[in-house]
């Protein structure tokens, strides 16, 4: 007898093939709610939209002579098979849901208490129409990230502008301001460029995305890869995209800078699926001095310590990057970077620098003054709010420079002046 027509042989021949069939439809039905669900959740993280009309008023493009660049110009390690990533050691693990789940049940999180930040009313330039144009740089810190910087050219720039009480998907709580508002977009004299850093909430924000483009129809957004799409999902195009070390030249009304699209170790996230589906950026600013902006950066990962253990480790491994930045764009004018949201650092210092960290980083990068910001302005980490300021002038002395006057911390709403050197 053939035992492959046996009752036993075909019994089990189907039952393989049901649970093949099985094995499939699971198959199937999982690709579909991985191609779908993204789309599905998007309007919970993309509302309101904006009406579009916005025209940019700038002239984007290539310079004729390209500024030098370093050998991971070339190779693109960031780029990874469908995501981007951070092609150094300096990094450490990412913070998963699962490990953020565990360490927030440690107690690493505690929120720090209430605190008052100084906060003054912004106050700015003459028009950049005015004759003479001025011939200084002035920065305004803004709060988090954002900076209003007026070139000594007349050119007006913005970054990663966070000007209203969000900072959070729209239909989520968001947590509240340390210190209110200084000023809204409407408050602003001018802004010609905006340059954005990547996509979290406390550096993107649609509603100030959508007061920038109501007062200033005629602005230009430039941005990391991958984030012109979530321009355009709003309607507003006057958007140019790049990689790490691109570079643009940018010219309003006479009005011309160079920007650089530059490495930073980071990440992105803004939805539930979507890490790391768009790049991350610092930038160099250079308009009749030049002005490093470091985003949103980690400079060296190390692992949690017990409390109260000085856990920086000077043989870790440091990003590169840094140090490539001002051999290639620097020295600096001015570079404004983040010294705060760094506890617990077991868990953060890969992503944000603390205050040793930045003031590395400043030395990296060539820089002859600085500016802080990421602070004080959302509590998003466990440190105290008012400990950065702090810390930094215990880091600079650190390092053998003079705690003010360098590197230094100023009021929400506070402006400084740097005359081209
Ligand atoms: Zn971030």
């Amino acid at each position: 007898m053939n035992p492959l027509a046996s009752p036993q042989t075909r019994r089990a021949v189907r039952a393989w093939s049901c649970r093949s069939q099985q094995r499939a439809l699971a198959a199937a039905a999982r690709a579909w709610l991985w191609r779908t669900l993204p789309a599905l959740t998007r309007p919970l993280f993309a509302w309101p939209p904006i009406a579009p009309g916005a025209t940019s008023a700038a002239a984007v493009y290539e310079p004729a002579v390209r500024s030098s660049t370093p050998v991971s110009a070339v190779l693109r390690e960031h780029h990874g098979r469908d995501r981007f990533r951070n092609p150094w050691p300096s990094v450490g693990p990412s913070l998963t849901p699962g490990v953020l789940f565990k360490s927030v049940i440690k107690g690493e999180w505690a929120r720090p208490g209430p605190a008052v930040v100084p906060t003054e009313p912004p106050a700015f330039l003459a028009p950049a129409t005015a004759d003479p144009p001025p011939d200084k740089l002035r920065a305004t810190w803004l709060g988090q990230a954002c900076f209003y910087l007026e070139m000594p050219s007349g050119l007006r720039v913005l970054t990663d502008p966070q000007l209203s009480e969000r900072c959070a998907p729209p239909l989520l709580p968001s947590p509240p301001r340390v210190t209110p508002l200084p000023c809204t977009a409407a408050d602003l004299p001018g802004v010609d460029v905006v340059v954005i850093s990547h996509s979290h909430y406390d550096h993107l924000d649609v509603n100030s995305i959508a007061a920038l483009v109501e007062r200033f129809p005629g602005v230009h957004f430039l941005v990391p890869l991958g984030l012109e799409r979530w321009f355009a999902q709003f309607g507003v195009t006057s958007v140019t995209e790049l990689d790490w070390w691109d570079e643009r030249e940018v010219s309003v009304g006479g009005r011309t800078g160079l920007f650089s699209c530059l490495p930073a170790q980071h990440e992105t996230k803004r939805g539930l699926f979507d890490n790391n589906t768009t790049l991350w950026s610092s930038w160099s600013i250079d308009s009749g001095v030049r002005v490093y902006f470091s985003g949103d950066t980690g400079y060296s990962y190390v692992p949690p310590a017990p409390p109260g253990v000085d856990d920086h480790d000077m043989s870790a491994p440091v990003c590169p990057a840094f140090a490539e930045i001002g051999e290639h764009r620097g020295p600096f004018d001015l570079a404004l970077i983040g010294i705060g949201a760094y506890q617990p650092r077991g868990r953060l210092s890969g992503v944000h620098c603390d205050p040793l960290d930045a003031v590395r980083l400043f030395r990296d990068v060539r820089a002859r003054r600085g500016l802080a910001m990421h602070w004080g302005t959302w509590t998003l980490s466990a440190e105290p709010t008012l400990e950065p300021p702090r810390k930094l002038q215990d880091a600079l002395v650190q390092f053998g420079m003079p705690p003010t006057g360098v590197f230094d911390v100023v009021p929400v709403g506070a402006s400084r002046e740097y005359a081209p050197v």
